[in-house]
């Protein structure tokens, strides 16, 4: 008999338990709040032309993603075109700028024209990272952490010393690099697992690997391309999407999950799969069943919030790549307003995206789509006066890298979008934009649990639980939690 599954939200994880879930022949259905899927990767376009990507941008570690699309039988290149940027990114500091090419051995040639000795030391930090990578993507991330005890095996014990669990990664990215430039370069990566480096551990310098060795990637028509092609594929497995539909309500009887309150109606379902925000799915349930209480969501490190702007511009801007960072600032004044103060930041680190750079059908001929970012701290007042006020900052700095003047008035649609948004679009804890910091403290066994501890057909996935925040993550996430699922199925008698 077919099980009747209900997956709330359609971001990348409930995307991807939904596709397995049909294919292991369920009654699947996809309740999102929203008008289309994709969630904090959603897409909107303007009357002038513009296609504005809501979220992500960097398309980095292309095989996890490919891996999806293969386990229905698919290829990326069934979708949609996937193109490898060169430069993959350019980071500004205050007095130069280093553009990151597309090829590793390129990138040693530069490494060496800035520190003596450092194309050598990348050649070695790379085989390391790809080590990691390769044994974290593989033995690390697809487990359901349930218990540490997954964790032992003859593998892993014998690579345990060489994945650097232990050594925060300031230190590890020191060892191998002398150049401000350089570490800071090397850093850039685990800003996106939403903490300080200096609390990340150097199992992540895998992200280098992922990012750095196997390129930047663009799909032509926008990330969203990505969101489009996997609601296919999950539709192609038999799952249902229903849009506009907020689920209000888990309701549970006799230890049992056994409906689901959505937009006033009462729907019946034999398990569920909540890829809304982790904290907000408990609050659809009775006190008694949820796993966490209030003061340990108080107690978590959440990875930024963010200021966004969405700005359709009037011209095309010269000298602007497609991806671009603002480090002319120190990071750790930046990281220390998000994590220490909890303050908008004195002197801003941001970033930049200008996919119209790479695919003219993201803007009309002759104008730019110009995304900005800012990483900010959750909770954070975001009110329209501040946002300006960076508006202001970020748009003079573009100035004096491009050359371009007064590009405030070649605006010709502008968007913003902060912390409140993140609450009122996604129900995100704080405004959170990317889940919680891989810290040790809250990696694998130690992240909110995927399995609801009291209702035994309810879990969670997505961002907020294993294995982590971002885009392959959570695909890999949605993966876990259809598996509990079948696994459940598969135990009964
Ligand atoms: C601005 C930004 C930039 C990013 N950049 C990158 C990047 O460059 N590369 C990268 O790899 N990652 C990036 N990330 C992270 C990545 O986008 C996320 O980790 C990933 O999209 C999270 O997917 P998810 O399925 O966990 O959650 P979500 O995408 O948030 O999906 C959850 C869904 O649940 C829905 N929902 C919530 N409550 C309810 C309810 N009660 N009823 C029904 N539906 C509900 C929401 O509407 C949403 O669609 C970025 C994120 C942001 C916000």
């Amino acid at each position: 008999m077919k099980n009747k599954i209900a997956v709330i939200g359609s971001g990348f994880s409930g995307l991807s338990a939904s596709a397995y879930l049909a294919k292991a022949g369920n009654e699947v259905h996809v309740f999102e709040k929203h008008e289309q899927p994709g969630g904090r990767a959603r897409q909107f376009s303007t009357q002038q032309g513009y296609v504005f990507d809501m979220g992500p941008s960097w398309y980095w570690m292309p095989d996890i993603i490919e891996s999806f699309f293969a386990d229905f039988g698919y290829k990326i290149s069934d979708f949609f075109e996937l193109i490898s940027l060169n430069p993959q990114f350019e980071m500004i500091f205050s007095q130069e700028k280093i553009s990151v090419p597309e090829s590793l051995g390129e990138l040693k040639i530069l490494f060496e024209q800035i520190e003596k000795g450092a194309g050598l030391q990348l050649e070695k930090f790379m085989r390391s990272a790809k080590f990691k990578y390769e044994v974290g993507m593989q033995d690390f991330v697809n487990k359901p952490c349930h218990n540490w005890s997954e964790f032992i095996s003859p593998k892993i014990t014998k690579s345990a010393l060489r994945l650097d669990l232990l050594t925060n990664f300031r230190t590890y990215v020191a060892k191998y690099f002398k150049s401000e430039k350089l570490r800071t370069l090397m850093e850039f990566p685990v800003i996106f697992l939403g903490a300080s480096p200096k609390h990340i551990p150097a199992l992540y310098s895998l992200m280098n690997y992922g990012g750095y060795a196997l390129g930047t990637h663009y799909p032509m028509g926008g990330f969203y391309q990505l969101v489009l092609a996997m609601k296919k594929v999950a539709e192609s497995q038999g799952a249902n999407f229903h849009f506009d539909k907020t689920v209000e309500s888990i309701n549970t009887d006799s230890g049992k999950v056994r409906s689901l309150t959505i937009n006033g109606n009462i729907y019946e379902f034999d398990a569920v799969i909540a890829s809304s925000d982790y904290h907000h799915t408990e609050t659809l349930l009775n006190k008694e069943y949820r796993n966490y209480s209030e003061a340990y969501w108080q107690n978590r490190t959440f990875a930024p919030s963010s200021l966004i702007y969405y700005l359709g511009i009037d011209q095309t801007i010269p000298n602007l790549q497609h991806h671009t960072l603002f480090f002319e600032n120190d990071l750790d004044e930046h990281i220390d307003s998000i994590y220490g103060e909890k303050k908008w930041p004195d002197k801003p680190l941001f970033y930049t995206c200008c996919p119209s750079k790479t695919d003219n059908t993201v803007a009309p001929h002759g104008k730019e789509n110009l995304f900005l970012l800012m990483p900010l701290a959750t909770g954070i007042n975001d009110g329209e006066f501040t946002r300006e006020k960076y508006l202001t900052e970020m748009l003079s700095r573009i100035e004096r890298l491009t050359g371009i003047t007064d590009l405030r008035s070649k605006i010709e649609y502008k968007r913003s979008y902060c912390a409140s948004d993140f609450v009122s679009d996604y129900n995100a804890y704080g405004g959170n934009a990317y889940g919680l910091a891989n810290t040790l403290g809250q990696t694998a066994v130690l992240k909110p649990k995927i399995r609801n501890k009291r209702l035994k057909n309810l879990f969670y996935t997505g961002q907020l639980t294993v294995p982590g925040p971002g885009v392959p993550p959570s695909i890999i996430s949605g993966k876990i939690a259809a598996n509990e699922i079948i696994k459940l199925q598969q135990e009964k008698p």
